[in-house]
């Protein structure tokens, strides 16, 4: 079994450890004899992505987002649109969320469009939601609770045909007003987790490794692994998370 994971602009995006999450993935895959090779995908680069499984693409300051937006609608966003229907696995991060959304407008005001693939639009707000985060995930990872770190100025919200990923019981999500955190459309996912996500949320890692095992090869229930280390990690992050809550 072989998985091709793609890393969009890893020059660009690569916020708070996000690229830790493609390692993660790929330590889960080594683990279990699953094949794996990555591509760094920038500027500039026209493919076609339908040759990947997941498609990872981290968080990134305005500036960085300004170019990548450009970038995106012009060579690569409708070949990733139609992967996406394929049922490929995507993650994105902060930033990168809000670029598969409909449109992010900066901190100044510029509205940079998204690639649409979350119904999902993002507005600068009052100051910025930075802290710990615990979300009640609606996916029904670890203990019920997806852990991570937040850092951003755009507020996000979601239209009817993309569901949230969780709820905020720690910090401020999407909005920091209707209570909801990420956003899923198919196998895509969105979030303002960084941290980096998958180490410290293994099952999340292990239902998107899944997901895309299935696409490839039919269905496919993964080997568990001693995910020790990861559930203390994980209990670490929420204790701390509520120990330093806003
Ligand atoms: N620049 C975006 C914002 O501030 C995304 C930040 C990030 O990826 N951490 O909302």
């Amino acid at each position: 079994m072989h998985l091709r994971i793609c890393h969009l602009y890893p020059d660009l995006m690569n916020l708070y450890g996000d690229g830790g999450n493609v390692l993660a993935v790929l330590q889960r895959c080594r683990w279990r004899g699953i094949e794996t090779d990555v591509s760094g995908v920038s500027l500039g680069d026209v493919l076609d992505f339908r040759r990947f499984d997941i498609i990872f693409m981290g968080g990134g300051q305005d500036s960085e987002q300004r170019a990548v937006a450009a970038d995106l609608q012009m060579k690569k966003g409708e070949s990733i649109r139609e992967t996406v229907e394929d049922g490929a696995v995507v993650l994105t991060i902060c930033g990168g969320y809000q670029l598969f959304g409909q449109s992010y407008t900066t901190a100044e005001g510029e509205e940079l469009p998204g690639i649409g693939v979350f119904d999902a639009r993002t507005f600068p707000g009052k100051g910025r939601l930075t802290g710990n985060v615990v979300v009640e995930s609606l996916t029904g990872d670890n203990d019920g609770t997806l852990v991570g770190f937040e850092n951003h100025g755009g507020r996000t919200y979601l239209g009817p045909d993309t569901e949230p990923i969780g709820r905020v019981l720690i910090g401020g999500g999407n909005n920091g007003e209707d209570g909801l955190e990420g956003g899923r459309y198919l196998n895509a996912y969105g979030t303002y987790l960084h941290g980096s996500l998958l180490p410290k949320n293994p099952r999340f890692a292990d239902r998107l490794i899944e997901a895309a095992l299935t696409r490839r090869y039919g269905s496919m229930e993964l080997t568990p692994l001693d995910d020790m280390l990861e559930h203390i990690a994980h209990k670490a992050a929420v204790r701390r998370a509520g120990q330093t809550r806003r």
